[in-house]
């Protein structure tokens, strides 16, 4: 398992991860994706939409909004009890959660333990003014999860899609919360994005409606390659859970800083319906036509991070090895996941036949499968940055291509080379990548 400062710097070097605001000195915690890290980012939500929506018929997609009506946060009980506990120390000033407090942890001032205030409450929610007046009936909240939208829309995507229970709604957006001490690169930071379901379901289904997700979702991180002794299940105490849950499991992941969530899933009964059922005077029952009664639906969720699970697959799909007294760095991505297909390398790029040669194959390439072209250093340092960028193939022209029309295809796992005609190799390589 790499450490977190081999992964940083991965991400820095390769085009991955650069931190926000880098000219101006960074601004704490927050990240921009660059190009490869925004390929990786986009597979990562693609492969998640494939897998919850397209290929269920139990699912629908939805995109809210970030600003919504401010009374959705006191219904959701966010207002009241969006907080989590802080301190300060009284000498070195630093501020923490009370409950990550690490007690090892020596004061930078007085050298010993931090002078620590006693909890207070602190409203995570980040506040902002709608419209030209900042007054407070402008007030308005930066979602801190994506979920109430799917709530507040439940009618609308269940009448107009004509859905029965149980059925749920998906989807990916921007959420933001003003922790308190975030960090460990984009574990945890104040803007981030989710993956989240609200299924919905028949009171006393809801139990094992929950089991089905929590294995369905574990299955998903399986599936794209996460090594099954990185991940478990992990029961909330009852003094955990959150306001609105009956229970909740988080899948985890062994990160660098140990084991920590990855995705969580919780059964929210019938809260939030309810709640914004009462507050906002709408009903938001489902009709079952064939009891012709109304049901308040339970609620299962899981919910996860898209920053956390990208940072979860280049961690595990980090890989040192020595080949020929060599170190080689590859990162062992799921070919769904990987940035990049298929890098076209020409042997030699002073010959204008061979660059001519590989120029061609890269566009005939890039209408199926995301390829780069590079001829910017020796072949031998060209396959060790596709390797450290996870690239699953490499196709190398050289002077016998001219000849013999064939070219070499290298796979990044086993570095095995095979030739191929120079006619056959999009169709090779679709069928490799996509088949
Ligand atoms: P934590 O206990 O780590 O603060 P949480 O239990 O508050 O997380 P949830 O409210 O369950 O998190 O949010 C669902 C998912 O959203 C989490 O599993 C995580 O993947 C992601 N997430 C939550 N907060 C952050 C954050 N500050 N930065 C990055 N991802 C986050």
């Amino acid at each position: 398992m790499p450490d977190m400062e081999t992964i940083v710097s991965l991400c820095k070097r390769r085009g991955f991860i650069f931190q926000s605001s880098e000219v101006y000195g960074g601004f704490s915690s927050c990240w921009d994706y660059g190009p490869l890290g925004v390929e990786l980012k986009n597979n990562v939500k693609r492969a998640w939409w494939k897998s919850v929506v397209q290929m269920r018929e139990d699912m629908v997609g939805l995109d809210g909004s970030i600003l919504m009506h401010p009374r959705i946060w006191e219904a959701s009980g966010h207002v009241a009890n969006f907080n989590d506990p802080m301190v300060d120390c009284r000498a070195c000033k630093l501020r923490f959660r009370a409950d990550q407090v690490d007690p090892n942890e020596k004061c930078p001032e007085t050298k010993g333990p931090h002078d620590l205030t006693e909890a207070r409450q602190f409203n995570m929610m980040f506040k902002t003014h709608v419209g030209a007046v900042a007054d407070d009936a402008a007030v308005a909240y930066l979602r801190p999860e994506t979920a109430q939208a799917i709530f507040v829309n439940f009618l609308n995507v269940q009448a107009t899609m004509r859905k029965k229970l149980p059925f749920g709604i998906a989807q990916i957006g921007k959420a933001f919360r003003n922790e308190i001490t975030p960090g460990n690169f984009t574990f945890r930071t104040r803007e981030f994005e989710q993956m989240e379901i609200e299924y919905f379901v028949k009171p006393g289904t809801d139990e094992e409606w929950h089991e089905r997700w929590i294995a369905d979702r574990k299955q998903w991180y399986l599936e794209l390659g996460i090594k099954e002794d990185n991940l478990r299940i992990r029961e909330h105490e009852p003094d955990e859970l959150a306001h609105y849950a009956r229970r909740c499991a988080d899948i985890e992941y062994n990160f660098p800083i140990g084991w920590s969530e990855l995705e969580g899933i919780a059964n929210r009964t019938d809260f939030d319906l309810k709640q914004h059922s009462e507050h906002s005077g709408k009903d938001l029952t489902w009709f079952d036509p064939e009891t012709n009664e109304h049901v308040m639906p339970y609620v299962i969720e899981p919910s996860g991070g898209v920053d956390r699970a990208t940072l979860a697959f280049l961690v595990d799909a980090y890989d040192e090895e020595t080949v020929r007294d060599r170190k080689r760095v590859v990162l062992r991505l799921h070919k769904d996941l990987a940035p990049l297909k298929v890098a076209v390398l020409p042997l030699l790029r002073n010959r204008p036949e061979i660059v001519e040669m590989a120029r061609k194959i890269a566009d005939d390439l890039r209408p199926h499968v995301s390829c780069m072209y590079d001829d910017t250093a020796a072949i031998g340092k060209l396959y060790r940055r596709q390797d450290e960028i996870g690239t699953l193939y490499c196709v190398t022209v050289d002077v016998d291509s001219l000849e013999d029309k064939q070219v070499t295809v290298r796979e990044r796992d086993s570095m095995e080379q095979v030739r191929v005609p120079v006619s056959e190799v999009v169709g090779v390589l679709r069928e490799k990548v996509l088949g």
